[in-house]
């Protein structure tokens, strides 16, 4: 059965992706769950430096995304009220 058959009817909302943290020194991107040392994992084995400076990068607020129940496709659609009327 050809997966280009599907046609993503079965669509399942997803939870909205985790915030990510990025290193304002080195630009490492780390998801705030990750980390638990509250300093730059990177900074910390590259420079043994304790760097605690951390731009927030919020999740795509504008999109929502959707599992296909079928063949489990993630489809990203922008949050807009258009697409889903009623
Ligand atoms: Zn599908
Ligand atoms: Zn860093």
């Amino acid at each position: 059965m050809p997966q280009s058959q599907c046609k993503h009817q079965k669509l399942v909302l997803l939870p909205p992706q985790a915030a990510k943290l990025r290193c304002t020194r080195c630009h490492l991107t780390i998801e705030e769950t990750e980390l638990a040392n509250n300093c730059c994992p990177e900074c910390l084995a590259a420079h043994s430096i304790r760097h605690r400076d951390f731009e927030r990068l919020e999740p795509e607020a504008d999109r929502v995304r959707y599992s296909c129940e079928d063949c489990g496709a993630v489809i990203s659609v922008l949050n807009s009220k258009d697409i889903f009327s009623g």
